[in-house]
């Protein structure tokens, strides 16, 4: 770390927790972040993340220019950054991740295109683009499937379950006939996402597999690193996004969201979707390792070495959604590590988290057993 590093400042596309978790990643390190959001609350300019903000639309020309212009690089916290607003800051700054992530992240289709040409295997699925392309592609692939907006879709938004074909019409309504894919419903044995910092030279770390549960498609709580993961899957992991990192000579962090198939060494992995930015299955790594998924986000953006991966013992994080823990139930609870990053709590909506690290997986249990109790 030179003089000439502690000086710099990173602009970040995007003011919510994820930026505010960047930023506060590299305040022991003197680095500044100024963020562009239109919500003049936005929480990265709280006393957690202490940001400058320029308060604009993400396709505001001028704003866009100024971020560039106040930044030595620039990074993005979300994936649906509009893609000339990307090309515009890189005109006049250096941008990371490469924005090509960026736009193939954009549209569930490019996405699984780019899986294809990597050969990493996906779930069977079908572009949809009309009712009638909807009712061949369930007569292809069987109920129940998941209808999926192609752009747009977080946190389960944008999905329909489709069980009876019969529904098919109101699916497509639901959707509001936006252009789609058909995915086959995978029951998959569980979760597993695979997160990779790479830096500007090329070199690349990995955190350990993070094992994730969701429900109504909204990420609940996950677990890190992931049990019981045998050799042959933690290669097909550490492969695949090894594959994508170099695909797009990507810089920062990314995200893979894999479902698992099977059990033991003839498990397999079918890739679902990445995430071009940190990701919320990587919160534990700010307690759970050496160096957190935004530091070395950070780090790499800037041109600086990573920092290690490796775990620090075993870790929860759970999501807080909608609302706060009861009060005074967390007196209860001196070993967990809150994060609440200063938003109103709404339904749905992730407020904050909780990390809780142990050094044994039998005491890692024993502690979320004790918080499912008291704080529900
Ligand atoms: P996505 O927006 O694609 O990440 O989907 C959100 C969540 O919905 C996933 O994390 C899964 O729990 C579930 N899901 C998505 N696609 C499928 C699928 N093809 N089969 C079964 N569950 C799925």
């Amino acid at each position: 770390m030179t003089q000439a590093d502690q000086q710099k400042t990173i602009g970040i596309i995007g003011g919510g927790q994820l930026a505010q978790m960047l930023a506060s990643s590299v305040h022991h390190l003197g680095i500044k972040c100024i963020v562009l959001d239109p919500n003049p609350d936005c929480c990265a300019t709280n006393e957690l993340g202490k940001c400058q903000q320029i308060v604009a639309q993400y396709d505001d020309e001028q704003a866009l220019i100024k971020l560039a212009q106040s930044s030595d690089v620039v990074t993005y916290e979300f994936e649906n950054v509009p893609g000339q607003g990307a090309s515009l800051i890189a005109d006049h700054s250096t941008i990371h991740p490469n924005p090509k992530a960026l736009s193939v992240s954009q549209d569930r289709l490019s996405e699984r295109a780019m899986f294809a040409e990597l050969g990493i295997p996906v779930p069977p699925f079908a572009q949809v683009d009309s009712l009638d392309q909807l009712n061949q592609a369930l007569e292809k692939l069987g109920v129940p499937a998941i209808l999926k907006a192609r752009t747009l879709g977080y946190d389960g938004k944008g999905q329909v379950l489709i069980s009876d074909p019969s529904k098919a019409a109101n699916a497509w309504e639901t959707l509001a006939t936006v252009p789609a894919i058909l995915d086959g419903f995978i029951a998959f044995r569980r979760e597993l996402s695979s997160i990779a910092p790479r830096a500007v030279d090329g070199l690349s770390e990995s955190y350990p597999l993070s094992e994730n549960i969701h429900r109504g498609g909204i990420l609940r709580l996950s677990k890190a690193p992931a049990r019981n993961v045998d050799g042959a899957v933690a290669e097909q992991a550490r492969s695949a996004i090894q594959r994508i990192l170099e695909h797009f000579d990507y810089v920062g962090t990314l995200a893979v969201e894999f479902f698992q198939l099977g059990d033991g060494p003839t498990a397999t992995l079918l890739a679902n979707e990445i995430a071009p930015r940190v990701h919320n299955t990587g919160h534990w790594t700010i307690e759970g390792t050496k160096t957190s998924q935004f530091e070395n986000h950070m780090r790499a953006v800037l041109g600086m070495q990573l920092g290690s991966t490796d775990p620090i013992g075993c870790s929860a994080m759970i999501n807080l959604i909608g609302n706060e823990p009861r009060p005074g139930s967390l007196g209860a609870m001196p070993q967990a590590h809150v994060h609440l990053y200063g938003k109103e709590p709404r339904a749905g909506r992730k407020i904050g988290h909780i990390t809780l690290n142990a050094p044994t997986e039998q005491e890692l249990d024993a502690m979320l057993e004790r918080f499912t109790r008291i704080v529900g």
